[in-house]
């Protein structure tokens, strides 16, 4: 599907080049628009065999176009996406990563993890192509940034190296003449950009209720930058900030959460996580305490340690004694209360897919995940994988449907929530001495519930915006990303919101750009890599790869062939060769695998253009068909109803 270009709709509409009822079936690499968004017109127009690509891809890839059929229904409906028989490839038996499976009979596929968004992949297909010769094409997919040597984003495990040496490579170019600053693909300094902002929001959190509240503002995509801030977020929050944020901020905050914690806590005798408590005591107090208490470890039902502090003697008087001391630990004045809020419902859905997806083992070796990068434990500070695991199921709780209650989940630190965007309007409204974190769609801003977010805190000096990602020029996030470096959001001086024209002299938050950390997209050194290194055997002399550059403006791909023909001609010992590189144009033919050549173009037949129209009155009578059983159907619920 085409995107943002002017003529997007006229090429998305265009007639197919083959009869979509005639293809047998279609590989996924992964759930973003530009690669699945024609699905759906795939079935309307009588495409029926199935879809094979991941688990992971065929959940969001469904949650991504049912969006998209509602937003604009005229290329394809719900009813068409429910219809998609996606079929997944890792839960056949004995399916591998990277290992061929056999389709039908004279042709495999083998999917590669290509590290871009969660389940995506590169895909290799082989086919006989004569009685003793088979033939490869391998199509990249997006590449996204981690590779075995560096892995910097925090979700997905590295993308995997072809082994195979195929006649044909489809490769993305999105950034292909780019060589990126390395600083961009370092861990290190994107956390250390997160903690900055992070901590420049809480200081802007008003000390008096009757100053308001401050706001960190994320515009995120819903398919897995949401996913990606969270797990930074709680990395920063519950590992790196930990010790800082809890000085700040004690267990009880609330007078009434106080009283109740304190007197239901008496009242069984115990207290709960008491870190923050003890952090907040005086040297005397603090050894009173210990007189008082003893410590005692639990196993809580998540199967997490925790640490709880029992009173030994419950006599009134001690009791009394010890509310004196935990009401001593208690500082109101300077807490601050920091609550994440994941508040777009695309976000909620696709969040729940990750935390299944991402929690999912390999079948044939139980310890190993299937999707997830090993050093992922140590960012959310997990003690092993399992711990992982149980901290995924709450981070990545989200929420399936609309009409279900928000989702809470509380930390040590902070607070998370996956409501709907009303429910955060009005609880950012009930309590004021709070850093509100909003994580919201959509990622460009010019839609969704970010852009009543933006319109209420872009006026207010005490909030910040973060943008996440890919923000073009005319979009509202491009022109925030002006602002962020220029003081103005463009010549005309006024920001287009839906529902609001804001003037720049109005706009008092600060906007941060943290974008290029998180490219899903690997550069022109990494497609390079890609295409010439090999992990298998060194390649036979006498194959050379064919590449084909696609997915990037003209420019770009021509820049990306001269330097792979660059490349190519320093004949590099145990590199792929490459012989030939391709930039088909829109108007470009049909390529014969078999014969390595572009075929001419011919004239369709008069029988050719008879047959094509027959099957598409075949294959329109039958979806009128379809569409009228649907209508019944609906129309015998809503009867019994
Ligand atoms: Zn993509
Ligand atoms: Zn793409």
């Amino acid at each position: 599907m085409t995107q943002g270009e002017p003529d997007a709709r006229i090429l998305n509409a265009a007639p197919w080049p083959f009869v979509p009822a005639r293809l047998k079936f279609v590989l996924l690499t992964h759930a973003h628009l530009d690669h699945c968004g024609l699905l759906g017109r795939l079935m309307r127009e009588g495409f029926s065999g199935p879809v094979y690509c991941t688990r992971f891809t065929a959940e969001l890839a469904r949650i991504n176009l049912l969006n998209a059929a509602r937003l604009s229904s005229d290329l394809f409906t719900e009813f068409d996406v429910r219809r998609i028989n996606f079929v997944a490839v890792d839960e056949y038996s004995g399916f591998e990563f990277g290992r061929y499976i056999e389709l039908t009979e004279c042709l495999e596929a083998a999917f590669c993890l290509s590290s871009h968004i969660g389940g995506s992949c590169s895909i290799g297909i082989r086919w006989r192509a004569n009685t003793t010769d088979s033939r490869e094409i391998v199509f990249s997919g997006d590449l996204g940034q981690n590779t075995g040597a560096n892995a910097p984003q925090p979700l997905l495990a590295p993308r995997q190296p072809l082994s195979m040496t195929p006649n044909y490579l489809v490769v993305e170019s999105t950034y292909g003449s780019r060589v990126r600053d390395t600083a961009y693909g370092s861990e290190v300094a994107r956390m250390a950009d997160l903690e900055r902002i992070v901590l420049d929001a809480i200081q802007r959190v008003p000390s008096d209720n009757a100053q308001g509240s401050a706001c960190l503002v994320i515009p995120c995509f819903s398919i897995h930058r949401v996913q990606e801030l969270l797990v930074d977020l709680h990395s920063l929050f519950e590992v790196r900030l930990k010790g800082r944020i809890l000085a700040i901020r004690p267990a009880f905050e609330e007078p009434s959460h106080i009283e109740k914690t304190l007197q239901e806590g008496l009242r069984a005798s115990r207290i709960e996580s008491p870190q923050s408590i003890l952090t907040y005591l005086s040297e005397s107090d603090r050894e009173r305490f210990h007189e008082l208490f003893k410590r005692q470890e639990v196993i809580s039902p998540d199967e997490k340690i925790k640490t709880r502090f029992v009173l030994t003697d419950l006599s009134a008087e001690r009791k009394e004694e010890a509310r004196k001391i935990l009401q001593r630990a208690v500082r109101p004045s300077s807490l601050v209360r920091i609550r994440v809020f994941v508040d777009s419902p695309m976000s909620n859905r696709t969040t729940a897919v990750y935390q299944q997806e991402l929690r999912k083992r390999d079948a044939g070796h139980p310890q190993r995940c299937l999707y997830r990068n090993p050093a992922l434990k140590d960012h959310l500070g997990a003690r092993d994988e399992a711990d992982t695991d149980a901290i995924l199921s709450k981070l990545f709780a989200g929420k399936s449907r609309r009409d279900t209650p928000a989702v809470e989940h509380e930390f040590l630190t902070y607070s998370l929530t996956f409501c709907n965007p009303e429910e955060t309007e009005t609880r950012i409204k009930a309590k004021t001495d709070a850093l509100n974190i909003i994580l919201s769609g959509s990622g460009m801003a010019d839609v969704g519930p970010v852009t009543k977010h933006l319109e209420r805190e872009l006026p207010n000096p005490r909030s910040l915006v973060m943008l996440t990602g890919y923000t073009p020029g005319s979009s509202v996030a491009g022109r925030l990303r002006t602002f962020s470096k220029t003081g103005a959001t463009g010549p005309e001086g006024v920001l287009q919101l839906p529902c609001k024209e804001l003037p720049d002299s109005e706009i008092r938050a600060r906007v941060e750009d943290v974008g290029p950390y998180y490219s899903g997209h690997t550069d022109q050194t990494g497609l390079l890599d890609f295409m010439f290194t090999t992990s298998g055997p060194a390649p036979q002399g006498d194959i050379a790869t064919t590449v084909f550059v696609n997915h990037g403006d003209n420019e770009v791909r021509n820049k990306l062939r001269t330097a792979i023909m660059a490349r190519a001609s320093e004949k590099r010992n145990v590199e792929r060769q490459v012989n030939a590189v391709e930039v088909p144009g829109r108007d470009h033919r049909w390529f014969d695998l078999n014969e390595d050549r572009w075929l001419p173009l011919e004239p369709e037949s008069p029988e050719e253009t008879r047959d094509k129209l027959l099957i598409q009155i075949y294959m329109e009578q039958r979806r009128t068909n379809d569409l009228l059983s649907e209508l019944l159907r609906a129309n015998r619920d809503s009867r019994r109803a």
